[in-house]
């Protein structure tokens, strides 16, 4: 039952013409499966509705043709033919009771048109964001009148497909509205340029244009940057103060947001939870209407401060949704032990930035749950009485131990150590990644509570002793190794390396420590765990020299909008950083590196080599189990689960653990054709017309 602590969340909050049943509004975000992925994204917003949040978003939706965000997959509603889609997204949110909320967008220069190949459309002659060798031509005074017109139809057909809610977008530095109302990017001398007012005037006219399309029919949202952390070249408090003397009356709702995306949706290892509570604060103050934020909140007493302290109306989620659907039903519910609180990873973002279906490293039924059934609460129960054994208990023998359990299965789970986590236990006691031990944590607690899963921890199991016992089925979740022979995306055959000490991220994380303060780290992985050696090495008063083939370090954290923030931090910690550089060899005391553009050499003088390459699966049971088995003729059968089959990212392996216990037992495809559904684009007919 509800603990009436938390009945402040739980109020109806009026927005506008429409009521919100409660507190928890989940506010838009990007899914990698948008307009190419319309019934995937239908159902997932659905589930967010089902699991008791009172507003459900899509993500930023394209309103015209001159101004779509190719590659990227995000929604569109260029025209009538686009209705259909989002009305099927209003029915599975409305099926829940839940309002549904669309964000309108206008992106200027943040979207090259690479697709329909017209120059887009913004504030000032500006070149597009990123290296697209594409520049925006500034609007005429014409062109304005066609934005309003468009914003305008794109809300008439919002309302067609049945959305409470529309939104007027001016945040994350990704629309043309806030690209107006900023000086960074408005150096125009007409009506929209120059004084705050001039520079505001457009977002008025598109709120005025909003409110009097919508008619009363729906509410009105703006979404607005309150900070873009630029100091005075951009946006800042004292303007965004003056913004609501002007328009704060406006819209049937705010919804504040600070800096660019990746302040937005800052991962854990560089910000806390309720981290825009600072720049958000006292703005409420400054309007009657109703307002939502967000801050990675997943703890109810954060939220209830929020409430309590005049911060926010509404508690904004995204990432929160992603990984806990079902939030707010549990915090009613009272059921605190069941939630799965977002670790912060920011690894539902690279879905976005890859173009793919979005996933969770909490929640890895995030974006299956129309392609493959998956719900993130229910399993379909079990279809035998088979008795299974999971090896291995990291985040891949965890979940399949748990989904199992959940069907219902007898399950035991052998763990080799005496803790639970594998590889996330080991890592969660790097610098910054504290909060990943959620993941562990999670599945721990609902582990104690089936009493159908057997837990043996201190097991090391070989394969005589698994045969030995009467199991149908074998999962072996026993992870990866990392290498230590210079095998990695640069190297494909080892290389000779023994001349320094070598240490691998097992080693320091197992306590190893160079014998020497010079280290030399390479990375040939690109993502989180160079970096975050480095910064436990030079913490550890090494002085520490990273080498890596790419351009950037950690590249790859691109995806997880945390590379200049690892690059920075780094640098400020005085690590060295070579890159496009790649280790070659060794001699005593040194390292050898090649440029990997120009072959030229150095030598690196070290007192030891991390290599942050590649893993190795630890597939050695699965083979012996198998030799076994071809001799005895019948047994288990025998599968590899997550790292142990492939090294991956911990969401792959929860992902692949949960796979493991979805398919058991079911009279799976034959692998000739997919396991999921999809949508397939409609031809077109061929005659002209
Ligand atoms: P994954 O990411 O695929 O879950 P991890 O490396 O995190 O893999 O976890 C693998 C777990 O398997 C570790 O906790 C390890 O101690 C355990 N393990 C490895 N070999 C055995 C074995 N033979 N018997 C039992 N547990 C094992
Ligand atoms: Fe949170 Fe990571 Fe899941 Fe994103 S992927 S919702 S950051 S746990």
């Amino acid at each position: 039952m509800r603990d009436p602590r938390y009945d402040v969340l739980f109020e109806p909050v009026p927005i506008g013409p429409v009521t919100a049943r409660n507190r928890f509004y989940q506010v838009p975000h990007c899914n990698g499966m948008g307009h190419r992925d319309p019934t995937a994204h239908a159902f997932m917003r659905g589930t967010k509705a089902e699991g008791g949040w009172a507003v459900v978003c899509t993500e930023e939706v394209e309103i015209h043709h001159t101004t779509e965000l190719s590659p990227y997959i995000e929604g569109r509603i260029w025209d009538d033919a686009d209705v259909p889609a989002h009305a099927r997204l209003v029915e599975k949110v409305h099926e829940h009771g839940a309002l549904a909320g669309i964000e309108l967008t206008h992106s200027g220069i943040f979207a090259a048109n690479l697709w329909t190949r017209r120059a887009p459309l913004g504030a000032g002659h500006l070149p597009v964001s990123g290296t697209s060798p594409v520049q925006a031509r500034r609007m005429s005074l014409d062109d304005i009148g066609d934005l309003r017109r468009w914003h305008r139809q794109a809300v008439a057909r919002s309302l067609a497909a049945g959305y409470d809610l529309v939104y007027v977008y001016a945040g994350h530095g990704l629309t043309t509205l806030q690209h107006f109302l900023s000086r960074r990017f408005n150096d125009r001398t007409d009506g929209y340029g120059g004084s705050l007012e001039n520079r505001a005037r457009l977002l008025r006219e598109v709120l005025e244009d909003t409110l009097d399309e919508v008619d009363g029919r729906a509410a009105v949202a703006c979404r607005l940057c309150v900070d873009e952390l630029v100091g005075a070249a951009g946006l800042e408090r004292g303007e965004i103060e003056e913004v609501l003397g002007l328009v704060g009356e406006l819209p049937d709702l705010w919804d504040f947001m600070v800096g660019d995306w990746d302040f937005d949706s800052l991962t854990a290892r560089f910000g806390d939870e309720g981290s825009q509570e600072p720049y958000v604060r006292g703005l409420k103050q400054l309007t009657s209407k109703p307002v939502v934020g967000v801050g990675r909140f997943t703890s109810p007493d954060t939220m209830v401060r929020m409430v309590t302290d005049g911060v926010l109306d509404l508690i904004g989620a995204a990432r929160p949704s992603i990984a806990d659907p079902f939030l707010p039903r549990k915090i009613e519910e009272g059921r605190f032990e069941d939630i799965r609180e977002c670790i912060g990873c920011n690894v539902c973002v690279t879905g976005d930035f890859t173009i793919t279906p979005i996933r969770c490293t909490q929640n890895p039924s995030m974006g299956e749950e129309w392609r493959r059934g998956w719900h993130p609460e229910r399993m379909r129960p079990k279809t035998s009485d088979a008795k299974v054994l999971v090896v291995g208990a990291g985040p891949a023998g965890l979940e399949a131990a748990m989904s199992l359990g959940r069907r219902g299965y007898d399950v035991v789970l052998a763990e080799a150590t005496d803790a639970l986590g594998g590889r996330v236990a080991r890592e969660a006691r790097l610098p910054g990644l504290a909060t990943w031990i959620r993941v562990v944590d999670y599945r721990r607690g609902q582990l104690d509570r089936l009493p159908n899963v057997e837990l043996a921890l201190g097991s090391r199991l070989d394969a005589a002793e698994v045969l030995a016992y009467d199991f149908d089925h074998v999962a072996v979740a026993t992870g990866a190794r990392w290498r230590r022979d210079g095998v990695g995306r640069w190297h494909q055959r080892p290389v000779a390396l023994g001349d320094v000490e070598l240490l691998t991220p097992d080693d320091l994380i197992a306590g190893a420590r160079p014998s020497g303060r010079r280290v030399v780290l390479y990375d040939d992985d690109h993502y989180y765990l160079g970096g975050v050696l480095a910064e436990l090495l030079v913490a550890e008063g090494c002085q520490v020299t990273l080498v890596t083939p790419e351009a950037r370090v950690s590249a790859w954290t691109e995806n997880t909008m945390e590379q200049h923030r690892v690059q920075r931090r780094l640098l400020g910690l005085g690590v060295e950083l070579r890159v496009t550089e790649a280790v070659t060899g060794t001699a005593p005391g040194s390292v050898r590196t090649a440029c990997t553009y120009s072959d030229a050499e150095r030598e690196l003088a070290c007192d030891a080599l991390v290599l942050v390459t590649a893993r190795l699966p630890e597939d050695g049971l699965a083979d012996a189990l198998g030799v076994a088995l071809a001799d005895r003729g019948d047994g288990p059968t025998v599968e590899l689960v997550g790292d142990a089959y492939a090294p991956g990212t911990i969401a792959a392996a929860v992902w692949d653990g949960r796979r493991y216990a979805e398919e058991l037992d079911e009279p799976t495809a034959s692998g000739d054709t997919p396991p999921f559904r999809r949508e397939i684009v409609a031809l077109a007919p061929l005659a002209d017309g």
